[in-house]
């Protein structure tokens, strides 16, 4: 279930609100809302989508966990699940040259 949104990650881009299935998050003039964080579904795509890993989605699917901003910073959790996809730089086995990622730009 979706956690966090990182203030201090957040670049007020709103992909995560255009991507989400769910629409679990509000726009405003700052950084998107958790609005309703009981219809979503767990499915990573905000923290997929997102360009600076400003997101955190727990893999419990039950209800909230409760955990903190620092507690995900501290444990390296930010954006985890995309890099575990090898979405981002980094990963071995040279998937940070793979341009499939574009296809997110030409989605949204
Ligand atoms: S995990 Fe999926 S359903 Fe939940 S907020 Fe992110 S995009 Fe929406
Ligand atoms: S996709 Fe990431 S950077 Fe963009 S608005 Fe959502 S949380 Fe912020």
């Amino acid at each position: 279930m979706i956690e966090i949104v990182s203030a201090n990650r957040c670049i007020e881009c709103d992909i995560c609100v255009k991507v989400c299935p769910a629409d679990v998050f509000d726009r405003t003039d700052g950084i998107p809302v958790i609005a309703r964080q009981d219809d979503c579904q767990t499915c990573y795509l905000c923290e997929i989508y997102c360009p600076t890993d400003a997101l955190y989605v727990a893999e419990q699917a039950d209800g909230p966990t409760g955990i903190s901003e620092a507690e995900v910073q501290d444990r390296g959790l930010f954006g985890i699940y995309a890099r575990a996809l090898g979405w981002k730089r980094g990963k071995p086995a040279g998937s940070q040259f793979d341009p499939t990622h574009r296809i997110r730009v030409a989605q949204v």
